[in-house]
């Protein structure tokens, strides 16, 4: 199985964004569309490593608030373009996203992993710095980064 770990802000929204719930920066289609191009290309599966899974924990422990509702609105966008997420990373103490991957690699007890990914506009993936694709706050996910994305998943 493959694996993308996905960021969400700076991937697939960007500064100026028009998507937007109230002030915050939604997804947006053409971003979510290069996405769905990574999926189909290679099957990976996705798991969230964005503080916006935090909405997903909270909505596991019964809670109700705002971020569980931005995530549900998530979740709904996703399903739009026939996405769904596999996971989610494990919140560490030290906060180091690249922790939080560990975890979730050595937690994972399903089908076998042959490959994964990291699209991320942060670089704290130590000790996974080699399979980040990083993107940037200013563009989020691009063309040239979903190319090179689908060629690591490949390898
Ligand atoms: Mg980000």
């Amino acid at each position: 199985m493959k694996i993308i770990f996905l960021d969400i802000d700076g991937v697939l929204n960007f500064n100026g964004c028009r998507e937007r719930i109230d002030t915050i920066y939604f997804v947006n289609d053409k971003k979510l569309r290069l996405l769905k191009w990574i999926v189909g290309r290679t099957n990976a599966r996705l798991v969230l490593s964005s503080t916006w899974r935090l909405g997903w924990f909270d909505r596991d422990k019964g809670l109700e608030n705002e971020e569980v509702l931005i995530f549900n609105r998530l979740e709904e966008k996703f399903k739009e373009y026939g996405l769904s997420f596999l996971s989610k990373t494990p919140v560490s103490e030290s906060g180091c996203r690249g922790h939080e991957i560990r975890a979730w690699l050595y937690g994972w007890e399903g089908e076998p992993i042959e490959s994964f990914v990291i699209l991320d506009d942060n670089c704290d993936m130590e000790p996974y710095k080699g399979h980040l694709v990083q993107t940037s706050f200013w563009h989020g996910l691009r063309i040239r980064d979903a190319l090179r994305a689908v060629r690591m998943l490949a390898s």
